[in-house]
C-alpha cells in the first residue's frame, strides 16, 4: 500500500446483548427486528447474543430463536459472548466462529459473577480457548473492571497488564478492557492502555466503556488519541449497569460515530441508518434513551432559520 490512508475506528455494536441484558426483558421479534436493522447500518461488527443460563439472564433466554432468525448480512461480523463451557459449545452449535469470554481484573467482582477467584477463571479460560481453536472458532477475553471496580476501588493498571500477559500467553485472539460500572475517565484510560500496550503491542486492543458517569465520549477520545482503534458501543445507549439501576448504558454508538466522522475518521457506519435503528431501539425498551445524538439529531441537521 502506499499514499496516506484515511484513519479509521472499527466499531463493535453491542446494544442487542450487552444492551438488551440490561433491559427488562423484550420480545424474540423485537430482538431479531433490531440486530437486522443493525446489521444494514454499515457496522463490521455485532455482539448478537449471550450463552447463559436462563435464570441468570432471562433477557438472553431465547438466543437460540433470535439468532436463528436474524439475517446474517454479508461483511458483518458476529460473534456471542459465553460465560463457561456449556455456552461455548452452545454458541458453536449455533455456528458463532467469534467468541468472547469474560474474567474480571478484581478478584471481588469476579467472585462476585461467577464464585472463583480471577486465577481459578484465568485456569478455566485457558481451557475454553483451547476449546474455540479446536473448534476453528477464534477467543477473545474481555478484562472486566479494567479501570475500576464496583466493591475494590482502584484497580492496579499492572494487575490488568498481567491479566492480558496470561490469557494471550493462552492463545487468545484478541483483548477487550471493559470499564464494566463506568469508572474509567481520561487519566486512567491513558494509564491501563499505556502499560497494557507496552507489553502486548501487538495484540488487538478493542476498550468497551460505559457512560455511567458521563466520561465514556471523553475516554474514547483519548484512547483515540493514543491510537486504539477498536470499540464496542450500544446504539441509543442502551442498556445500564447491574449496580446502578437507573444509570446510563455503553457508550452510544451514534454518539461515537457523530463525534469520529466529524474528525475525518471514518468508521463505515452511515449515520442516518444507525440513527434509525436507534429510534427503533428506543420503540422497543419503550423508554427514552440517553443518547444525545438521538434527542438532537446530528450537528449537520440545521433548523429552519
Ligand atoms: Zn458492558
Amino acid at each position: 500500500m502506499s499514499g496516506e490512508s484515511r484513519k479509521t475506528v472499527s466499531i463493535r455494536e453491542v446494544g442487542p446483548r450487552d444492551g438488551l441484558q440490561n433491559e427488562d426483558p423484550v420480545s424474540t421479534d423485537a430482538k431479531v427486528e433490531l440486530l437486522d436493522a443493525l446489521s444494514r447500518t454499515g457496522v463490521q461488527r455485532i455482539e448478537a447474543v449471550s450463552f447463559v443460563h436462563p435464570k441468570a439472564i432471562p433477557q438472553m433466554a431465547d438466543a437460540d430463536q433470535v439468532w436463528s432468525r436474524a439475517a446474517k448480512v454479508d461483511g458483518v461480523r458476529y460473534s456471542a459472548l459465553v460465560p463457561n463451557t456449556r455456552g461455548a459449545q452452545r454458541a458453536l452449535a449455533a455456528g458463532f466462529r467469534e467468541i468472547e469470554v469474560v474474567v474480571s481484573a478484581s478478584d471481588t467482582h469476579n467472585r462476585h459473577n461467577v464464585n472463583r477467584s480471577t486465577a481459578e477463571s484465568l485456569d478455566d479460560i485457558a481451557e475454553l480457548i483451547s476449546l474455540l481453536h479446536d473448534a476453528g472458532a477464534t477467543a477473545e477475553v474481555i478484562v472486566a473492571t479494567s479501570f475500576g471496580c464496583p466493591y475494590e476501588g482502584d484497580v492496579d493498571p499492572a494487575r490488568v497488564a498481567s491479566i492480558v500477559d496470561r490469557v494471550t500467553a493462552d492463545g487468545a485472539d484478541r483483548v477487550a478492557l471493559g470499564d464494566t460500572t463506568g469508572m474509567a475517565t481520561p487519566r486512567r484510560v491513558r494509564d491501563v492502555v499505556s502499560v497494557v500496550r507496552e507489553a502486548h503491542p501487538d495484540v488487538p486492543l478493542l476498550l468497551h466503556f460505559h457512560n455511567t458517569r458521563g466520561t465514556a465520549l471523553a475516554n474514547v477520545l483519548t484512547a483515540v488519541e493514543l491510537g486504539v482503534t477498536q470499540y464496542d458501543a450500544s446504539v441509543g445507549g442502551l442498556g445500564g449497569c447491574p449496580y446502578a439501576p437507573g444509570a446510563s448504558g455503553n457508550v452510544a454508538t451514534e454518539e461515537v460515530v457523530h463525534m469520529l466522522h466529524d474528525m475525518g475518521i471514518d468508521t463505515g457506519i452511515d449515520l442516518d441508518a444507525l440513527l434509525d435503528a436507534a429510534g427503533l431501539a428506543q420503540r422497543i425498551v419503550d423508554r427514552e434513551l440517553p443518547s444525545g445524538v438521538l434527542r438532537a439529531g446530528p450537528r449537520s441537521r440545521t433548523v429552519p432559520a
